[in-house]
């Protein structure tokens, strides 16, 4: 097996990639965490994920680099990107595909404050997919897919990927303001373990073919 380093800009952007990634071996997802991300032992600034395949069982580790490096009052939040530049990890299609779980999750949820931050993640999810778009144009460039699969999704149903459509859903979403260090965000709760558990496996269709609608 290949050891690929996947660049992400956050924690929480090293939990989203097991979302949105398939199996080594045999080819489903999403893959679950086996352990915390930690720090690699060879000592220049890689991080590692152990991970689990439900489907077929299989262990894998995953090898990140986190740009810019997290505190841990940063680590401890639910921040996905504190910079302006595009996800190299997750692509247009990934941040899509989740904001609708993320969405999904929400319309089952009835405590107030949960249904606020999950609209809060939503949010940030599709500020990292708009960020794949000019402002000037409609459809974003094939630079947008990380994978000719997601591309072709993208050529097949181009009207699903219309920026004026992310744009009016993330008008309904909250404005994501993060006050990093120490901030009432700053708790031990990992959202992305939340809504996973509350939706199991099997309702993820995030890396498979052939499913509805974004
Ligand atoms: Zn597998």
């Amino acid at each position: 097996m290949e050891s690929e380093t996947i660049h992400v800009h956050s924690v929480a952007e090293a939990y989203l990639v097991l979302m949105v990634r398939r199996c080594e071996v045999c080819d489903r997802g999403p893959l679950e965490a086996r352990a915390d991300l930690t720090k690699a032992r060879s000592g220049d600034g890689q991080w590692e994920l152990p991970t689990n395949c439900p489907t077929c069982g299989n262990d894998d580790v995953l090898e990140f680099r986190i740009a810019p490096e997290p505190t841990s009052e940063q680590a401890a939040t639910n921040w996905v990107n504190p910079t302006q530049e595009r996800s190299r990890a997750i692509d247009l299609l990934g941040w899509l595909t989740l904001f609708r779980s993320i969405l999904e999750a929400s319309k089952k949820e009835t405590d107030k404050s949960e249904i606020r931050k999950l609209a809060i993640e939503c949010a940030q999810c599709l500020d990292e997919a708009l960020k794949f778009y000019e402002p000037d144009n409609e459809l974003p460039n094939q630079n947008a897919f990380f994978s000719e699969e997601s591309l072709t999704r993208f050529r097949d149903l181009p009207q699903q990927f219309t920026r004026s459509r992310w744009l009016h859903e993330r008008s309904k979403l909250p404005v994501v303001v993060f006050r990093t260090p120490k901030s009432e965000n700053a708790g031990s709760r990992r959202w992305w373990q939340v809504w996973r558990r509350r939706d199991p496996r099997g309702n993820f269709d995030g890396p498979d073919k052939g499913q509805a609608d974004i």
